[in-house]
């Protein structure tokens, strides 16, 4: 009887997904939270998301990556194929500290991407990976559930595949960490924010981060119940 693992409301290990659901939202309201809260603080330099941007860019000797807008609320990010800083409207025509804050992080992906640094090549090089991984993840467990039963190898295929999710969640945390600390070390050094602006901004860049930290925990715990579910071999009564 595979029901006696239990998919509904009385198994135990959902709180593990509970947790992690709880995590994720938490982090995501914190970071709209704090991007509002600094999107009204205008910076003393007046220059906008773009100007900040262009700025950076330049400042590291940067001059094949373009600044342009994208719909959407935060959308923003860099696109290393096109070699393309996207900032959302919220970012890109605001002269907010939260905006300016924003720029400069996906300016720090670019500066990763152009000074080769190891972590975000190992991200870019897994994402293939990762899509097939997450695709079949699921599929996999579900139809080793139904053929051999929990602990058989299709289910341990599937969870298998899940570790590789999870790899690539672990594996964004220094790249997304990374182009922050970038970011506002730049916007100090160069003067393009002042004083407790920069606080403000690692503020605002720091409730980013930690929405990819929620996530990864996320995934772990939901891969903890997965092992704990289906995964290894156990005696089955059938
Ligand atoms: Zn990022």
């Amino acid at each position: 009887m595979y029901g006696y693992y239990g998919y509904g409301l009385y198994d135990p290990t959902m709180i593990l997904v509970l947790i992690g659901a709880v995590l994720s939202l938490w982090a995501s309201a914190k970071v709209k939270n704090t991007f509002n809260r600094y999107s009204s603080v205008r910076s003393m330099t007046g220059m906008t998301g773009a100007e900040a941007a262009q700025r950076l860019l330049n400042s590291q000797g940067i001059y094949d990556v373009t600044v342009r807008p994208v719909s959407g609320q935060l959308t923003d990010h860099y696109d290393p194929r096109t070699k393309t800083v996207n900032l959302s409207d919220g970012v890109y025509s605001s002269t907010s500290v939260a905006a300016i804050g924003v720029a400069a992080h996906e300016c720090g992906h670019a500066i990763q991407d152009n000074v080769g640094y190891v972590p975000l090549r190992m991200r870019a090089a897994f994402v293939p990976v990762v899509n097939f991984g997450s695709q079949l993840s699921w599929p996999l467990i579900l139809i080793g559930l139904l053929i051999g039963g929990a602990g058989s190898t299709i289910v341990n295929i599937g969870i298998w595949m899940f570790v590789l999710v999870v790899l690539f969640q672990l594996i964004t945390l220094p790249v997304e960490l990374n182009a922050s600390h970038r970011a506002v070390k730049l916007l100090d050094s160069i003067g393009i924010l002042q004083g407790k602006e920069v606080g403000q901004t690692r503020k605002v860049l720091g409730a980013a981060a930690l929405t990819y930290v929620a996530a990864a925990a996320a995934s772990v715990l939901q891969l903890l119940r997965l092992i704990m579910l289906f995964g290894g071999r156990r005696d089955r009564d059938n």
